[in-house]
């Protein structure tokens, strides 16, 4: 049986602890609050960042003369006309000064001659992207943090947390409702703010680069509790994704950083280079930019001159051993081990789920339109428009998360009293608590059965025919998943787990799902083959609410949005 709820006030509540949530927890505490940081994992190992393996993008200048305006410029020009102007400054603008403070936390930036190194990536006009090296970047990025929430006087950390609901009062958002998965308890956490930092979605998809968290909680989350998002039909697919052969123990995302080295050539079943059939001059160089890569790479297959597997070759063959290890470092080793030797054969790579444009809509405070919520990192929506440049993710979590944390202790400060959720979180806590009810049903089963609808028909090309399949196929789902929670209430039971990703996979899918039907057009990540060309006429971000269980769409700026809401 599930246990008695439990309770828990602080002044600034973090959802999500990736690069967002703790930079956001840091900031909030230095600026004098009590915080408590909760997870629905274990602190700073739950979602994308700690995987990250690439760069991060910051015009330091250090190696080419840089300004955070031309990396801006870059921003934009990826995005296809529909970044928020604000969003895309704080970003850049506010980058160079938190990858500083990273170094300065001794994260291991890659240097050269003493100075912190710099690579370029598809979409930056120069060497922008800094990165910890041979795969580290995720991985030190998360402990450095670790390591400074760790430090912070005033930050309380619970892992095994799953936030389930926003709790609402007549006024404001007052705190969240949480499944302690440890125990099967209920929890109602009261503060005077709160910030969504729980990262993307890209869970939804059959082939994905996310961790079991990136579900789309916090779009779900915030739509349920009366907030706006933006851009939801914009889903990157990493175009260069591992295909074959079977490759143990490494990150299917892999290959990127090495391509920044070492170029690196893509080629079709025949052995061609491609991409100059779709408009690049990639040919020999890394110079694509996701969205064109992808649909370069499915064009091909479709055509019928994809890999063996459907994807495209990615060869290094043109390169010396020695020049393979120096660029390589140990991971060669890992390579070795899964008997890829790259002087002797190229390998199979094919777009994947990868990160999400879209999200929670907010301003340039990171304050969304409920007053009292705040979101940060990959959770927010409208910062890269409809396509992100390489290593734009990492550094929006680290400067979205620390502006937040700023924002939501300067709320917290003019707030005397502490809310008291205990009204408000009752729905929530009650479903938590709920036993059983309802057929048997194979949640396990049902997330597969999501992702492959996804995957197959609201993937990287998608037509009206597709979707309008999804949208059935989803509502079949969402019909069988029914409105309480299964599993018994215990500690660790995976079945309710499941229920409430569900829960929230299934509304965040059909969001993504309507607003790719509503947008008939092409714009960076969305491909309609209904609607190839771009619509001058569809250079606006789409918002999504949710009314009456029905989601609504509407065509506006999220930047007219969030100023009107100030
Ligand atoms: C494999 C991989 C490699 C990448 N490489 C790069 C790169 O090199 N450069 C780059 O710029 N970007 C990269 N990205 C993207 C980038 O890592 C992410 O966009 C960024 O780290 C997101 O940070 P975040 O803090 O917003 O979310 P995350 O790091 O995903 O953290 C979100 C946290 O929220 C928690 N959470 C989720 N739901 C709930 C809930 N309901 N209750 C409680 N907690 C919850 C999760 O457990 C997780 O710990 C990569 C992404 C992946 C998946």
């Amino acid at each position: 049986m599930p246990r008695e709820p439990m309770q828990a006030t602080t002044d600034v509540l973090v959802i999500g602890s990736g690069a967002a949530g703790m930079y956001a927890a840091i900031e909030a505490a230095r600026a004098g609050s009590s915080v408590m940081l909760i997870d629905r994992s274990l602190i700073g190992r739950g979602g994308a960042t700690v995987m990250a393996q690439m760069t991060v993008a910051v015009a330091l200048g250090v190696q080419t003369p840089d300004h955070w305006t031309y990396h801006y410029r870059d921003t934009v020009a990826a995005g296809r006309g529909l970044c928020s102007g604000p969003l895309a400054q704080l970003l850049c603008e506010d980058a160079p000064a938190c990858i500083e403070e990273m170094d300065r936390f001794g994260v291991g930036w890659a240097r050269r001659d003493g100075r912190i190194a710099q690579a370029t990536a598809p979409g930056h006009d120069r060497a922008r992207c800094v990165y910890v090296d041979f795969l580290n970047t995720g991985p030190a990025v998360s402990k450095t943090l670790r390591g400074a929430v760790n430090r912070s006087a005033g930050i309380r950390k619970a892992g095994d947390l799953c936030v389930v609901d926003l709790i609402r009062d007549e006024a404001r958002i007052i705190g969240a409702a949480a499944l302690h998965l440890g125990s099967g308890a209920g929890v109602m956490i009261s503060a005077k703010a709160t910030i969504i930092a729980t990262g993307g979605l890209t869970r939804l998809y059959q082939r994905n680069s996310a961790s079991a968290n990136m579900g789309g909680d916090g779009c779900a989350l915030a739509l349920r509790a009366g907030a706006s998002l933006a851009d939801m039909e914009f889903v990157q697919f990493f175009p260069i994704g591992h295909l074959a052969p079977r490759l143990i123990g490494m990150d299917p995302i892999m290959w990127d950083p090495f391509r920044y080295k070492l170029g690196g050539r893509l080629l079709n079943g025949r052995m061609e280079e491609f991409t100059s059939r779709y408009g690049s001059d990639e040919d020999g160089k890394y110079v694509l930019t996701r969205d064109l890569a992808s649909y370069a790479i499915l064009k091909e297959v479709e055509a019928g001159r994809g890999s063996p597997h459907g994807g495209a070759y990615l060869s290094f063959q043109h390169c010396s051993g020695e020049t393979l290890r120096a660029a390589f470092g140990p991971v060669i080793d890992r390579l070795a081990a899964n008997a890829i030797d790259l002087t002797r054969m190229p390998v199979e790579v094919a777009p994947i789920a990868h990160y999400h444009m879209g999200g929670v809509v907010a301003d340039a405070t990171m304050a969304t339109e409920l007053p009292g919520l705040f979101v940060a990192g990959e959770a927010v929506g409208g910062a890269n428009g409809a396509n992100r440049l390489s290593g734009n993710a990492i550094t929006e979590a680290l400067a979205f998360g620390r502006r937040a944390g700023r924002s939501a202790a300067a709320l917290a400060r003019t707030i005397k009293q502490q809310p008291d959720g205990a009204m408000a979180s009752r729905a929530a806590l009650d479903l938590i608590g709920t036993c059983g009810g309802g057929c048997a049903i194979n949640t396990a089963e049902m997330i597969k059965s999501l992702q492959a609808i996804m995957e197959h028909d609201v993937g990287a090309l998608r037509s009206e025919e597709m979707l309008v399949h999804a949208q059935t196929r989803l509502a079949h789902l969402t019909d069988e998943l029914g409105e309480r929670p299964r599993g018994d209430g215990e500690a660790f039971d995976l079945e309710r787990l499941e229920w409430f990703d569900l829960r929230n996979m299934l509304l965040v899918a059909r969001t993504v799902t309507e607003a790719a039907l509503a947008r008939r057009e092409s714009r960076g990540a969305h491909r309609r083959e209904d609607f190839p060309a771009t619509d001058p006429a569809w250079a606006q971000n789409q918002i999504a609410r949710l009314k009456n269980e029905r989601i609504v769409l509407s065509a506006a700026l999220v930047d007219t949005l969030t100023t009107a809401a100030q």
